[in-house]
């Protein structure tokens, strides 16, 4: 497999990508990691840190960013997959309150690790703006901000922005308005990745590459080469999780696919804007984000890929012809100074990891002495950060405000049996993105993709 391939990030890295030794023989360690995206890394990270002394492992099936970390949108937001109403009823307001500040101070921290470690992954703290294009979009901008302000959030956090600024910022077609945050940074998913795992290593982590784990249990990570021994085991596997003995149901991996242009000259630039490399979408159902890149290119993606019977996840399916050519589409239509034909040069995919209560989580059970965190669904960049912090806390014993947070130790319902799994994901993909096409045609909002949202998001 040509890892560069996978992503149009993975093959500007800099970075042969050669796997570095597989595990050869049984060892043991304090703390065994399965999977090396960002959470295990960030989790590795923030142990070696606190604790030098201590033996980490971390095992990886392929190469340190095979996974949604070296694919992704590098959207490093402050966002969550439940919204803080949703986080507000299971918690109540302050720990809703309490995790979003955590988000915030988040984003801040990653652009500090990444300073202090030198890992140049071209972050601009450019915030997002997120565009209203049609009637039913701008109640939902309306209905964010809200939201936010009910929670104690100001325009420093969340504001809404007249057609005139949000059009400066991101000059697509039609903006009536946009909600727009400072609390985003955009950046270069695959060059993260890459150099979070140079930096565990410098602090002294073993990583093994191409080494499947074939079953996790209290004590061991086991592989087809050698078994760890270890008081904790932590799973970090967020998509591939179902493919764990024993975890067949914990999370459903669904697709999100994504095209990069070529590098776009200065005059189109300064037609579309993103003059601080804002990352942006709009207030559509079935996600779409973009950002500029470091050089000039637009990479943009979507959901809407179909989710694979018994939560399959294979190679084939990161490419998806008809999702590549919608996002064409919506790329012109967006910015129609890009012409029809939008130069792409690299289209990809992957996926991320959705929990049956869209609930991200963080977990420790200390008698078993097995940890995880993940179920980010696509707001992995930066909750992976504090999942990072929330888990060096939890193994060290430590009770800190981060483990005080409520997505600690929150245990999401399993997925149903297939085939309801099956019909019940796609069927609501569906349903959203027969929406956005009805909505753009009546600028009426719909009834059932509302619906629908309160089943997703409770
Ligand atoms: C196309 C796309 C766009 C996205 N855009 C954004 C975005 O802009 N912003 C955002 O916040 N989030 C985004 N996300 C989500 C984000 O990328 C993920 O939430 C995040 O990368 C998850 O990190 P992770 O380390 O938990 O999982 P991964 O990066 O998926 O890492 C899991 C690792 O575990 C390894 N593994 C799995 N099973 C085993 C095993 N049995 N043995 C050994 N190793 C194993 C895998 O090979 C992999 O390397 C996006 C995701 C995709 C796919």
């Amino acid at each position: 497999m040509r890892y560069h391939d996978l992503s149009y990030w993975l093959s500007t890295t800099d970075d042969p990508l050669t796997p570095r030794p597989a595990l050869a023989g049984d060892t043991d360690a304090d703390v065994v990691i399965v999977g090396a995206g960002y959470t295990g890394l960030w989790t590795a990270y923030y142990l070696a840190r606190a604790d030098p002394t201590l033996r980490i492992v971390i095992l990886e099936r392929q190469v340190a960013g095979y996974g949604a970390s070296g694919r992704n949108g590098g959207w490093c937001s402050a966002l969550l997959p439940t919204s803080l109403t949703g986080l507000a009823r299971r918690h109540g307001r302050d720990a809703a309150v309490a995790m979003q500040r955590a988000m915030h101070d988040t984003v801040r921290e990653v652009g500090r690790v990444v300073t202090a470690e030198g890992i140049d992954c071209h972050w601009s703290y450019g915030g997002t703006v997120v565009l209203a294009r049609s009637g039913p979009q701008l109640d939902r901008a309306r209905a964010a901000v809200a939201e936010a302000r009910q929670f104690g959030f100001g325009p420093d956090d969340l504001d809404l922005i007249g057609s005139d600024e949000a059009t400066a910022r991101c000059a697509a077609e039609g903006v009536r308005a946009a909600t727009y945050t400072p609390h985003c940074a955009a950046l270069h998913p695959a060059r993260l990745v890459r150099g979070l795992a140079r930096a565990v290593e410098r602090l002294g982590v073993s990583l093994y590459e191409r080494t499947p784990v074939t079953a996790i249990r209290p004590g061991a990570a086991v592989t087809p080469t050698g078994t760890v021994t270890a008081r904790v085991v932590v799973r970090a596997t967020e998509g591939y999780t179902p493919s764990l003995p024993g975890h067949r149901r914990a999370i459903a991996p669904v697709y999100s696919l994504m095209v990069a242009t070529a590098p776009l000259p200065a005059s189109t630039w300064a037609r579309i804007g993103l003059a601080e490399r804002e990352t942006f979408s709009d207030h559509r159902h079935v996600i779409i984000y973009g950002q500029r890149t470091a050089d000039g290119r637009l990479a943009f993606g979507g959901r809407g890929a179909p989710y694979h019977y018994a939560s399959r996840v294979h190679p084939d399916f990161d490419r998806e012809p008809r999702v590549f050519a919608a996002l064409r589409r919506t790329l012109g239509e967006l910015f129609p100074t890009l012409g029809p034909d939008v130069p792409v040069t690299h289209s990809w995919g992957g996926p991320l990891g959705v929990a049956r209560d869209w609930s991200a989580s963080v977990g420790y059970d200390r008698a078993a002495g097995l940890a995880w965190a993940g179920g980010y669904v696509g707001d992995g960049v930066g909750s992976s950060n504090l999942a990072g912090r929330t888990l060096a806390d939890l193994i060290r014993g430590e009770r800190t405000a981060l483990t005080r947070l409520p997505w600690v130790n929150h245990r999401s319902p399993r997925w149903e049996p297939e085939p309801l799994r099956w019909l019940a994901i796609n069927a609501g993909l569906r349903v959203m993105s027969s929406a956005d096409e009805a909505e753009s045609r009546r600028n009426r909002p719909s009834r059932r993709a509302a619906a629908f949202s309160r089943l997703l998001n409770p």
